[in-house]
């Protein structure tokens, strides 16, 4: 095994050494939201502390130093997923603010009644509501490709409907409910060759693996902070210079303009275009330390150590009698996601509540890839750098104490 010091890893995390129910934490719900370390808790302590100010709008030094912050995480995320430019890196709220500016900005001015959309049934709701509130307004529809029962997307059916009709394309990088990486490069291509910009939600990629946007090849590419150890409200979305200068504004107010007048307004470039009103400063002076912790380990050992924890996760709960495994690709991420049968998932997660696990339980906003499989909730274990075999160990045990409580 790779030799990676997780108890050292451990100590940055305040909250993981706190109890619940009188019982050590054991925290597997890591895909709904990331722990802080203590940089990035930090970071936002010592913003408010010295560096409160707003941005942009001050020549003082603090409202510098506020600018700094929040400009040099721009700066960063753009090496963090190699970005051509900082300039197309919209600094926002997160995935869900991402999508609905695309769907906005980009798709409902050139959506007319005939065209599509294009997901899969595997998407979070964020990657399907917008494209049908814009849909719904512009007479165009939202289509689903596929999945098998491994929880794979079938890639030919996917190619099979990008037809002329679909004016966008959007797939999520890694499933927030089953772990399935997509292969983003050969939709990427795909897309471009028919000339249809692909949108990526990368939620649940970025905080398991280093991302180039440039080497995937898609045109949209949209991140949440906060399942990045980030503070929640933040976020962010890569997209294409040329695209970004073609889009009108979602949002207006200060900010992202160059010259307001009553015979007409003209934007500020992208990507303060972008990014009206005052921003979340000191949540965004937290994610320029969570790429700098990031990168104080890099993904080799990240990815390595999470990938040990998800064989021996993945293997232990086969042992399970009655256990269902939702999502068996290939590639994953450390998501897994069961039922046990006789057992209702809720019931599950709060019986493992008492014995201080916390997992999520329910439709992890993924209404078509329930139907798809046609139950109403699964339970999901999702893991971090951060969690241990121990961990691993302890859940099975208390998995196995409260299924036999519910049969
Ligand atoms: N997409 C995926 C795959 C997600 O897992 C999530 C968060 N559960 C989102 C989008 C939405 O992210 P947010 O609510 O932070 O905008």
């Amino acid at each position: 095994p790779t030799v990676f010091d997780v108890q050292r890893v451990r100590a940055d995390f305040p909250l993981l050494s706190r109890t619940v129910h009188d019982k050590p934490l054991i925290y597997f719900d890591n895909a709904n939201t990331s722990q802080k370390p203590l940089s990035v808790i930090e970071a936002v302590d010592q913003h408010y502390r010295l560096r409160n100010a707003n941005v942009s709008r001050s020549v003082h030094l603090v409202g510098e130093e506020a600018t700094a912050a929040y400009e040099g995480a721009r700066d960063k995320l753009a090496r963090f997923i190699n970005a051509t430019s900082r300039n197309e890196v919209i600094l926002n709220s997160g995935t869900t603010q991402a999508m609905n500016m695309i769907a906005y900005s980009y798709a409902l001015p050139r959506l007319k009644e005939g065209d599509s959309i294009l997901t899969t049934v595997m998407e979070h709701h964020a990657n399907i509501v917008p494209w049908q509130l814009v849909a719904g307004r512009t007479g165009a529809t939202v289509k689903a490709a596929p999945i098998d029962e491994r929880g794979e997307l079938i890639l030919e059916k996917y190619f099979e409907m990008l037809t002329p009709d679909v004016k966008l394309a959007c797939v999520t990088h890694v499933s927030n409910v089953l772990g399935t990486v997509n292969p983003v490069r050969e939709i990427a291509r795909e897309c471009r060759r028919r000339g249809i910009p692909l949108v990526v939600d990368g939620s649940q990629a970025v905080p398991h693996r280093p991302v180039d946007v440039q080497a995937l090849g898609c045109d949209f590419y949209a991140f949440t902070g906060h399942k990045m150890l980030s503070p929640t409200g933040t976020g962010g979305l890569w997209a294409r210079k040329e695209l970004l200068e073609e889009m009108p504004p979602f949002f207006g107010g200060g900010e992202m303009i160059r010259e307001v007048s009553f015979s007409g307004t003209t934007f500020a470039a992208p990507p303060h275009k972008f990014e009206a009103g005052t921003p979340n400063i000191a949540g965004f002076a937290g994610v320029g330390a969570a790429v700098d912790y990031y990168d104080s380990l890099g993904f080799d050992a990240i990815h390595a150590w999470e990938q040990q924890l998800l064989a021996y996760l993945t293997e232990r709960l086969r042992d399970i009698p009655g256990l269902r495994l939702f999502g068996e690709a290939k590639e994953k991420e450390p998501v897994v996601s069961f039922l046990i049968e006789g057992a209702q998932a809720t019931d599950l997660a709060t019986l493992l509540d008492l014995q201080g696990v916390a997992v999520r339980s329910g439709h992890h906003c993924a209404h078509p890839l329930m139907q798809f499989y046609k139950v109403p909730a699964t339970l999901r274990a999702s893991l971090a750098f951060y969690n241990t075999r121990e961990e691993v160990d302890a859940f099975i045990t208390a998995l196995l104490k409260v299924r036999k409580l519910l049969m």
